[in-house]
């Protein structure tokens, strides 16, 4: 594409744009004739439908994670006015959960939505971009990524891969997960064979742990017919969905390894740059409403189902002990400096992230932090 038909076609959806805006704002009636006659050219050419599929490494219908992708797909039908025309696709359904990094990539569905440490094997910064044990909560990833330089890191990295990531959901804290025996010092993680993806599983074989990497429908099964001793999923409302309280009784907290992973969509990079601007602007708005419509749902809904689980289920929640909290933490501490050995693109990813984390604590140990201990102390 040369210069001039780049420049046509960014007119061309900036058009659409104020033209969507223009109506959404009731203005339409006050635009000049001649916007008028170029927005209906604009529309002529902008009939055609985008039919995508989306492949998720989710059960299709999952409550919390899985309604996201489903949700996008919806919203984005409806501003699109049915150009964007996207079919979803649960785990298994089109490929493996695990498969879903590499089938977008290659171009066998045009959209997929995960979660970043899925690809730990593509380049060990890649779970940076969904969460660190003991790094940012949901709120300060969102900072970093969009206005901290995390986003365009993504960006540089998925592109290696064909493919262009956005933020699309996020679980807040999520909870440490399921044991059938209580945890009462390191010495009860040694050997434990444990489903935790991400750093986190990293981090337990150093603690003595087994990690072990299971998509979210096979966990419930490997949990109880003891493939599995502990598992940890997201939190009371997806775990509840899962019913995993039927297969293990102590439920801990908090989650050392997931304080606020972010979940991702991606596109596969020629399908994006096949799209229209008015197109693409839509799928960064769909995604950023997404973000923030999962982690209103999984706040609004965990403490009911926490409840569910301790009142009419027996579960019996426990807290794990500071000292194996911070075994964990030291441990995490040597394992995400590794990352940064990787390559010279992980260097820069761990630097950036590390850098905004200490920027962001800073400040929150005096906001935040400092409203939340207080709302405690008061009562
Ligand atoms: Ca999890």
């Amino acid at each position: 594409m040369n210069t001039q038909q780049q420049l046509a076609r960014w007119q061309h959806g900036v058009r659409a744009i104020s033209l969507a805006l223009g109506l959404l704002l009731g203005l339409a009636a006050c635009a000049p004739a001649e916007e008028s006659a170029a927005a209906n050219t604009a529309g002529a050419a902008d009939t055609q439908v985008y039919e995508w599929k989306m492949i998720t490494t989710w059960p299709k219908n999952l409550p919390g994670l899985g309604a996201a992708p489903e949700r996008l797909a919806e919203r984005l039908r409806i501003m699109s006015n049915g150009r964007l025309d996207i079919k979803v696709y649960g785990a298994g359904e089109l490929v493996g959960a695990l498969e879903v990094f590499d089938a977008v990539s290659q171009g066998t569905a045009q959209m997929g939505h995960g979660a970043a440490y899925y690809w730990r094997g593509k380049n060990p910064a890649a779970a940076m971009f969904a969460t660190v044990p003991f790094g940012m909560n949901a709120q300060e990833m969102n900072g970093w990524l969009r206005y901290g330089g995390g986003l365009e890191l993504w960006q540089e990295l998925y592109g290696k891969f064909n493919l262009v990531p956005f933020a699309a959901g996020n679980s807040g804290v999520q909870m440490a997960g399921w044991f059938n025996k209580e945890i009462n010092s390191i010495d009860d993680l040694q050997g434990l064979k444990m489903r935790i993806p991400g750093i986190g599983g990293e981090v337990l074989s150093r603690a003595g742990g087994v990690p072990v990497v299971l998509p979210g429908g096979e966990i419930f099964t490997a949990l109880q017919t003891g493939v599995i001793d502990a598992t940890e999923w997201v939190g009371p409302y997806n775990d509840l969905a899962f019913s995993l309280h039927t297969a293990a009784k102590y439920y801990y907290y908090p989650g050392w390894h997931e304080p606020g992973p972010t979940l991702e969509a991606f596109v596969n990079k020629d399908a994006w740059e096949a799209l229209p601007p008015d197109l693409q602007a839509m799928i960064e708005v769909a995604t950023q409403a997404i973000n923030e419509d999962m982690l209103s749902e999984f706040t609004a809904r965990n403490n009911a189902a926490l409840d569910t689980l301790i009142n009419e289920h027996g579960v019996q929640l426990r807290r794990l002990p500071d000292d194996v909290i911070a075994a964990l933490r030291a441990s995490s501490k040597e394992v995400v400096a590794e990352i940064a050995e990787a390559d010279p693109l992980a260097k820069r990813i761990y630097e950036s992230y590390m850098a905004y984390l200490e920027d962001v604590r800073r400040y929150h140990s005096i906001s935040e932090q400092a409203y939340m201990n207080l709302r405690e102390s008061a009562d």
